[in-house]
């Protein structure tokens, strides 16, 4: 507990000293991180494969790339994103300055997943330095490599005080919870989301929550099915199926659920050969509590593709169940590994109707051709995100926000989207103290004149010729109250 407080203490001193302000500091610890992330890559990936028996060239594709890509948009553009943005006045303040600003929040918790223990830390992290935060982080004690290399490695690269690293698992967290933060950025699951949310509202602390969920994915009758099933299977058994925007499950028609599965085979022949375990390019289920988790959905499922296991390894083949019960336990957890149930609907009001019974997912994959359908499945579900005829990449396309909606989370990340999470949007209205004559309205005494003439202006929407008009008018008004205060004092001729 001590030394929980210690640690954000130590931040909020350091941010309170108001080094991490300006603009010229945020982007030097930028340059920092990315000088790390380069350096240590061969560190990160060793890490990164003990943890999750993930191979080097996809860390880089998945995680590393992301990274570098967020932290050289953030550099180049942070001076831009941080510069006053203009707002539009009414005719009550026209004179006046109004315009809004970021500002840094103060201390922020970041906590990061282990399915992804590089990326979920460091992206947001870009953010929050960014927008000028002293920053906590929490890598996941699950990938406990990874989290010990972020331990070593970070204060060595950036401002100690201000980017402390917290290790270690629940106890930690719990403790950490219990500190006064100005902003919780939680990447977890909905049970854990909960808790969080849970110990932000003592201090009224804002969160955003990046949660998972079951992403549907329908395949309509009418698309490529070869193209369709590749996608779907290289975004489903990625990372071993435990990737939060994974597709969950399949929805199609009965009539083309046996072309799905032989469409699905063929891919995973091409991707993996015969041997699935023996594919560099597999991975493996984190631990045994969570291959336990899978296996037991998988009772009483029947099996069309793969099903094999080993638990020494935590193993789990690349699996497709068919004929899927909507009621059955697979169908009412996010699964997290690589089970895909299949589950035939009729049309696609009845898919529409089966995502709306359940909690919104994070992502909503629609196959098809048929533009129409896709509009409908759009306008008639609601999702973090929408992604027409691929999977997974929208995650890559920093200027979309990424984050759920109800069950799924609150708020969004990657690029600006993280900056403007990380910061206050400050409101700023700058008068001067001249022309007090047009203030005049709001003084005592009160009238029904007075009143009138609000209602008049601040009801009506004024066009901008009319906007014109009235400068020019109070122009007038002003340049005859000064030849009025000039002149008015001189004696008649
Ligand atoms: P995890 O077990 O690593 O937990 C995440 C953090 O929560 C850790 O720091 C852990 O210490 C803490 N935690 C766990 N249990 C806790 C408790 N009872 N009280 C307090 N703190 C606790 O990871 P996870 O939560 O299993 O992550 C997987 C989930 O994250 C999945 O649901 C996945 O979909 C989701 N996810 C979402 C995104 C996204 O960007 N939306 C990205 C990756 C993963």
């Amino acid at each position: 507990m001590e030394r929980m407080q210690q640690v954000v203490g130590r931040a909020r001193a350091a941010f309170n000293s108001g080094r991490c302000r300006p603009l010229e500091f945020r982007i030097q610890q930028l340059k920092a991180l990315e000088r790390m992330v380069k350096e240590k890559e061969k560190e990160f990936l060793a890490a990164i494969e003990a943890d999750l028996h993930k191979c080097g060239w996809k860390t880089l594709t998945c995680e590393f790339v992301s990274v570098l890509e967020e932290l050289a948009l953030a550099t180049g553009r942070l001076p831009s994103w941080a510069a006053p943005r203009p707002v539009g006045r009414s005719v009550l303040t026209i004179r006046d300055e109004t315009y809004t600003c970021f500002e840094p929040l103060g201390v922020v918790l970041i906590t990061g997943t282990w399915n992804y223990p590089f990326l979920t830390v460091m992206q947001p992290l870009v953010g929050a330095i960014a927008a000028g935060n002293a920053v906590v982080v929490k890598p996941s004690e699950i990938s406990e490599n990874t989290a010990q290399l972020v331990a070593n490695l970070l204060p060595q690269y950036l401002d100690q005080e201000l980017y402390p690293v917290v290790t270690g698992g629940v106890p930690e967290m719990t403790e950490l919870l219990k500190q006064r933060f100005d902003h919780i950025f939680c990447i977890t699951n909905s049970t854990v989301g909960k808790i969080v949310m849970a110990a932000a509202a003592k201090h009224l602390t804002p969160v955003t929550l990046e949660l998972g969920g079951k992403s549907p994915c329908y395949i309509d009758k009418d698309c490529d099915l070869a193209v369709a099933c590749r996608r779907i299977t290289w975004g489903k058994y990625m990372n071993c199926g435990q990737t939060c925007i994974a597709p969950d499950y399949i929805l199609c028609d009965p009539s083309i659920q046996s072309k799905v599965v032989e469409n699905i085979k063929a891919t995973l022949q091409e991707f993996y050969g015969a041997d699935v375990k023996s594919s560099p390019d597999y991975e493996r289920i984190i631990n045994k509590r969570h291959f336990k988790r899978i296996l037991s959905l998988l009772e009483g499922q029947k099996i069309a593709h793969g099903g094999e296991t080993d638990e020494a390894s935590c193993f789990i083949a690349p699996t497709i169940l068919t004929d899927v019960s909507p009621e059955s336990k697979v169908m009412e957890e996010e699964i997290f590994g690589p089970v895909l149930p299949i589950v035939t609907v009729k049309s696609v009001d009845e898919a529409i109707e089966f995502i709306n019974r359940r909690e919104k997912p994070l992502a909503l994959y629609v196959f098809s051709n048929n533009k129409q359908l896709i509009k409908q499945m759009a306008s008639e579900t609601s999702s973090g995100g929408v992604t027409v005829n691929d999977v997974i990449i929208q995650y890559g396309v920093l200027s979309l926000p990424f984050g759920g909606v109800g069950n799924s989370g609150m708020g969004t990340y990657h690029g600006k989207h993280s900056f403007e999470t990380f910061s206050h949007r400050r409101s700023y209205l700058i008068k001067d103290l001249k022309m007090d004559v047009l203030n005049l309205w709001r003084y005592p005494p009160s009238s029904q004149r007075k009143v009138d003439l609000v209602k008049f202006i601040v009801l009506k929407q004024f066009s901008k010729r009319q906007m014109a008009l009235i400068i020019l008018a109070l122009l007038g008004i002003v340049t005859a109250a000064v030849i009025k205060v000039s002149f008015g004092s001189l004696p008649s001729t």
